[in-house]
């Protein structure tokens, strides 16, 4: 039993069958019901969306035994033969393979003679526009004087190749693509008929193999009901078509908007598993990008994407996240992406790079709403807010200033107020220390012991080094005690006593006294020991640091930015005079 081609099985046989053409059906039958049917039609229109089925079902619609009609019998023997291709008065040609002025010629020959048993001659001519000049023109006779009972119907792909003369003498009717979800409809129909189990994601991936053509698409089904039999699953279909899987472009999306950069490297991973050209797949994500996008810009409009109802729902999902200008950049970065990896030796890593900027990618603010806010930040500080600040910000420079000046002071060797005090139980762990205190109160503990120290460096660098490392226990000018960790570097060279007898004579120098020098070893935790001169100043500079923060946080302005904003303090950097 020879197979008949879904294409021909199901052609459409009423002008009810014929989808996503309904502009086209319409007229015609209006046409046939009102009695002014032109004698000339001109269809035009991509392949396999219905051009020449309609021909044939407006060739039975005039020769119908019960019509002219708008609803052909199909019944009758007019329609029969007509459906057949065998009607003795309804002539197909083929416009590519007669292109002679000689078949033009026996055209019009034939054109003469009445119908023999219908009641109109029907020429059906396919692909007109391949017919050559000569026959176009020995044509264009005929179409300007035809007899009542001739009817011309003409097919072409490219109506922009048929001559001006002709196409003013036809009644012209586009044919649209038909959409994917009317083709999916369709090729639904016709598996329940036929039997097969499908599911309508893989009837999908069918359809937009079609790309708007009905006949391509049963072509298609064809194909997969061939290689799959009348079960099929989708992942056959995904590999006979060599189909990219939309779920993967799906989730692709997904974890770009969700910046998940791991995710889309292990995508790409799949792809390149999957034996995916990866070009071809970034080509796919191109089209999904731009569906996402357009959907986002105009909303929700069939007309202009080829999706699914799956695949609508989720993208619907997926584009709250992103702003329209941030899917704009996107689509950029990879049509970059895309042209690049045509001269590429490595298309993946193009593509891992492509997605990896896409899930980096730092939203982007838009311009007309930092404006908005700036005038809201502007109308602020006329509102007095950043005036009465101001005197603020100021008044805490003078205070950093005399901060700055005071541990000059007192390092200034003056007798009687810095007598020395014993070490007290601040702990030298900065955070436990009051902001204000750690200063003023080292100042006191250790008497004028940085004044020695510095002193002790205009003399001896080395020595000074060490004692930068040492503990001032007691500082009087009679007695100097300094403690170093027990067994360390800095106590074994203070020991020394050539070190000994230079620190005394350097005392000496700077107290202007018999000064005793007392090295005490300490061992254990530095809980109850003044700091050492290198610690305390690392102190300083983390309670100065800790200052600055706290300054530029507390600012009105700052304040005023992050609330206007809606953003979060991450650094505070200090600006470098
Ligand atoms: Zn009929």
């Amino acid at each position: 039993m020879s197979y008949l081609v879904l294409a021909r099985k199901w052609r459409p046989q009423t002008f009810g069958d014929l989808i996503g053409q309904e502009h086209v059906s319409q007229t015609l039958k209006n046409a046939i019901d009102s009695g002014r049917v032109a004698h000339a039609f001109l269809f035009t229109g991509a392949r396999g969306v219905g051009k020449t089925s309609s021909a044939r079902i407006l060739a039975k619609a005039l020769n119908c035994e019960q019509g002219p009609t708008p609803e052909p019998c199909n019944t009758c023997s007019a329609c029969d033969e007509i459906t057949a291709g065998n009607s003795v008065d309804v002539f197909e040609i083929d416009g590519a393979s007669n292109t002679s002025v000689d078949d033009v010629r026996e055209l019009r020959d034939n054109i003469k003679y009445l119908p023999s048993r219908c009641r109109f001659k029907i020429f059906i001519i396919d692909e007109v526009h391949m017919l050559s000049t000569s026959a176009f023109n020995a044509l264009l006779k005929t179409l300007e004087e035809p007899p009542p009972h001739v009817k011309f119907i003409f097919a072409t792909t490219e109506p922009h190749k048929v001559p001006i003369t002709i196409l003013s003498r036809c009644q012209r009717f586009d044919f649209k693509r038909i959409p994917l979800p009317m083709i999916v409809a369709r090729l639904r129909h016709i598996v329940d008929r036929e039997n097969v189990t499908i599911t309508d994601a893989a009837l999908t991936m069918v359809a937009r193999k079609g790309d708007g053509s009905m006949r391509d698409s049963l072509s298609t089904l064809d194909q997969v009901l061939a290689f799959c039999g009348e079960s099929v699953g989708d992942e056959e279909v995904v590999t006979l078509l060599g189909v990219v899987d939309r779920r993967l472009l799906l989730e692709t999306s997904r974890m770009v908007f969700s910046r998940d950069c791991r995710a889309v490297l292990d995508i790409v991973k799949r792809v390149d598993a999957f034996g995916y050209n990866m070009r071809h797949f970034c080509q796919e994500l191109i089209d999904h990008f731009r569906n996402i996008t357009l959907l986002k810009a105009v909303g929700e409009s069939a007309d202009l994407s080829d999706l699914s109802e799956g695949e609508l729902t989720e993208i619907t999902t997926q584009l709250a996240a992103p702003a329209l200008s941030d899917l704009q950049r996107h689509l950029s970065i990879l049509l970059k992406a895309e042209s690049e990896m045509a001269h590429s030796t490595f298309p993946r890593l193009v593509l891992e790079m492509a997605l990896m900027k896409m899930a980096t990618m730092v939203p982007v603010v838009p311009v007309n709403d930092i404006l908005e806010r700036l005038k809201i930040i502007e109308g602020k500080a006329v509102g007095g807010m950043i005036a009465s600040s101001q005197p603020s910000w100021e008044q805490s420079q003078p205070q950093g200033k005399m901060r700055e000046i005071r541990p000059d002071d007192s390092a200034r060797p003056s007798k009687g107020t810095h007598t020395p005090s014993p070490p007290s139980s601040a702990s030298i762990k900065g955070a436990e220390l009051p902001v204000s205190s750690p200063e003023d109160e080292a100042a006191r503990e250790v008497g004028n012991w940085p004044g020695f120290v510095s002193f002790v460096k205009g003399k001896k660098p080395m020595l000074a080094s060490l004692l930068e490392h040492g503990r001032p226990l007691k500082v009087s000018t009679t007695l100097l005690e300094i403690g170093f960790s027990a067994g360390s570097f800095e106590l074994k060279q203070v020991q020394d006593p050539d070190a000994m007898a230079e620190l005394k004579a350097l005392a000496h120098g700077y107290f202007r006294k018999e000064t005793g020098i007392r090295l005490v070893s300490l061992t254990g935790a530095p809980g109850d020991v003044p700091p050492t001169l290198s610690e305390k100043k690392s102190l300083e500079e983390a309670n100065r640091l800790r200052k600055v923060t706290q300054d530029a946080t507390g600012h009105p302005m700052v304040a005023a930015a992050l609330e206007i904003f809606g953003g979060t303090i991450n650094e505070v950097e200090e600006v470098k005079k």
